[in-house]
């Protein structure tokens, strides 16, 4: 069945008109007609109708509110349908009813858990995380200023001394290399007491 063979072309704007009952006289029969040889409007009539039974559940039904068995089906389906042109009026407007009942939904559970389990807990994770990075960054620092030192008196000790010398200087260095955390939890608790 091509859409050559059809002596109306599709109406989509029918297919909403006929779910809402506008629909009369010789536009409905001539629809109904139409439907009997197109698949696609026949698809559409169902897309339409089971959108129109998923908002009548949300709206009316609110206090049993349960998701139909179709409804991610549906939903994508209007995506696709809704990104291939423009659509009508009618259909924004259920689009627009649809979003907003996701929206009260998404609302609804986040208002219930966002002041106590979600916004503290990420205020304070954002606080540790800052007093974290402060002090990874300067102990980085501290210990580059370590590293270049070592490097240095040890590049001195090795290479440019007598070989017993270097070894005295080799010694020192561990020595020194051990005595390093004690001098330097010193110098912060020094400056903690500033
Ligand atoms: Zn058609």
């Amino acid at each position: 069945m091509t859409d050559t063979n059809h002596e109306v072309v599709c109406q989509l704007e029918d297919v909403a008109a006929y779910v809402d009952g506008e629909l009369t006289g010789a536009a409905l029969e001539d629809f109904e007609a139409h439907l009997r040889s197109c698949g696609a409007c026949v698809d559409e009539l169902r897309t339409q109708r089971q959108l129109l039974c998923t908002l009548d559940v949300a709206f009316n039904d609110s206090r049993s509110f349960e998701l139909p068995r179709e409804f991610s089906r549906v939903v994508t389906a209007r995506a696709e349908s809704d990104l291939s042109g423009v659509r009508r009026k009618r259909e924004r407007g259920r689009a627009l009813k649809l979003c907003a009942a996701l929206a009260l939904t998404s609302f609804a559970l986040m208002g219930a858990a966002a002041q106590g389990v979600v916004i503290d807990p990420l205020r304070s994770v954002f606080r540790v995380t800052n007093i974290l990075l402060d002090f990874a960054g300067r102990a980085a620092l501290d210990l580059a200023e370590t590293v270049t030192v070592f490097v240095r008196v040890f590049t001195r000790a090795v290479f440019f001394a007598p070989h017993g010398i270097g070894l005295l200087f080799l010694i020192a260095l561990l020595f020194s290399t051990l005595l390093l955390p004690f001098l330097i939890a010193r110098y912060h608790r020094a400056q903690t007491v500033e």
